[in-house]
């Protein structure tokens, strides 16, 4: 099963008795932008930080225009003053500006300002603040605690909707007020979550992902195919925005902040893609399992002591990157119906994938596995993912994993590589790397 969430629109069945309401409601969200803004760019001058939406939070808490809304609603805010925020700094043109003020002049024939009011803002809630009445198709809305006039009757604000044709409202997650200038009135999106049967597997194939410094990805295949990702994107990035940035006057000023930002963004697109090609891979060759490993050997060094990648400014990858990019691989392989499972990656540097030979002494040289068992000469990293594949921990024994008798092992040492390039995505690099010496 996968979880969507579908928005409904909705018309007002009972404008007129609530449009007061939501009036006051809309302007108290814009009231509470303000507050929040001015908040962040005052800290901004202080400290050349943005606080994001929990430091937001804790501060304005306590303010009176936070209770112009149910708690949830005032959050919901924060966020999305957060989020304009972050949109400002990563956005690549200078002439954009950071979120404006929510307000409104209006001035008389002399053009002098008579009055400002606040725009009517959308305003959200969630399910605490959220009654639904399926049956009657209404929703009681929280009021903010400055909108409650009487204690008891007047807690909720009642609304009756009516969607299009044909369409139920279930499993009700937020309620959004929209304020259409157009028509003048107030409307209803109701986001719904939905879930929705996820297809049947590829096929019965499996694969096996390790995740590394050198390459980013190596993955290997049960149709013997073996395919390396040396991530050159994220190498690259890796020493031009710590130079940059190095170079700005200000560390924490707005252009360094920037810098900071849009190397995220980049990293943040480059995980999308990657899981995406590997995906697709994956449906082309029937995959119907994909083993990662659980990326202990890249958290910790020998010494059990964590490894600072980003210390010599080449590579700014820690755990959570990792993290981040399998948790996107999880979601994007389980649409097409195919199960990630997170493998120990014990010793899969260690051991022959060929043979099984354990050697804790081997060392990789130039990026090969060179077993003395059985001769053979491996792309290291394709070694370590086929380990992952077989699952070693899992086969529990140290016996040679079955392989099947005389299963070629060519593959192995002839990876394809894929290389990125912003225009046009992952793309086979022409030449054959051969990984023997
Ligand atoms: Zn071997």
């Amino acid at each position: 099963m996968l979880e969507v969430h579908r928005t409904h629109r909705a018309k007002i069945r009972n404008h007129s008795q609530v449009a007061g309401q939501l009036d006051r409601h809309g302007w108290s969200a814009s009231k509470l932008w303000n507050v929040a803004n001015y908040h962040s760019r005052e800290v901004w001058e202080e400290t050349g930080e943005i606080p994001d939406h929990k430091e937001l939070k804790n501060e304005l808490k306590a303010h009176p225009k936070y209770k112009g809304l149910h708690s949830q609603s005032s959050q919901r805010v924060l966020e999305e003053l957060a989020e304009a925020f972050n949109s400002w700094y990563s956005s690549d043109d200078d002439r954009d500006n950071p979120p404006g003020y929510r307000k409104e002049n209006y001035y008389d024939d002399q053009g002098r300002r008579v009055h400002e009011e606040h725009p009517r803002s959308t305003v959200t809630w969630k399910q605490n603040g959220i009654r639904h009445d399926t049956k009657n198709n209404r929703v009681r809305l929280s009021k903010g605690a400055n909108h409650k006039e009487h204690p008891k009757a007047w807690e909720y604000i009642l609304v009756e909707y009516e969607t299009r044709p044909g369409v139920t409202v279930e499993n009700l997650q937020q309620v959004r007020v929209v304020y259409d200038n157009a028509k003048d009135q107030w409307e209803l999106h109701l986001v719904c979550k939905d879930d929705i049967e996820t297809p049947d597997a590829p096929g019965n194939e499996t694969a096996g992902i390790d995740l590394g410094i050198s390459n980013f990805a190596a993955i290997a295949y049960s149709t013997e195919d073996a395919d390396l990702y040396p991530g050159n994107r994220l190498k690259q990035d890796g020493y031009y925005f710590p130079k940059e940035i190095a170079n700005c006057d200000d560390s924490s000023g707005e252009r360094a902040t920037r810098l900071h930002h849009k190397w995220s963004e980049r990293r943040t697109h480059f995980f999308h893609s990657l899981a995406k090609h590997i995906v697709e891979r994956c449906v082309e060759k029937g995959v119907g399992r994909i083993n990662v490993g659980d990326l202990e050997g890249v958290r910790e060094d020998e010494n059990g002591e964590s490894k600072n990648w980003g210390k010599h400014g080449n590579l700014d990858l820690h755990g959570w990157a990792f993290d981040r990019f399998t948790s996107i691989l999880e979601y994007k392989a389980k649409a097409e119906g195919i199960e990630v499972v997170e493998v120990s990656e014990r010793d899969t540097s260690k051991r022959c994938c060929a043979c099984g030979k354990e050697d804790k002494s081997q060392r990789v040289e130039r990026g090969l596995y060179v077993c003395e068992k059985c001769d053979a000469a491996f792309n290291a990293d394709v070694n370590g993912a086929e380990n992952i594949r077989l699952d070693i921990d899992e086969c529990n024994s140290k016996s040679a994993p079955d392989l099947g008798g005389d299963r070629s092992t060519g593959w192995l040492a002839q990876p394809g590589v894929y290389l990125y390039d912003l225009s046009s995505g992952f793309q086979p690099q022409e030449q054959v790397v051969d990984c023997k010496p």
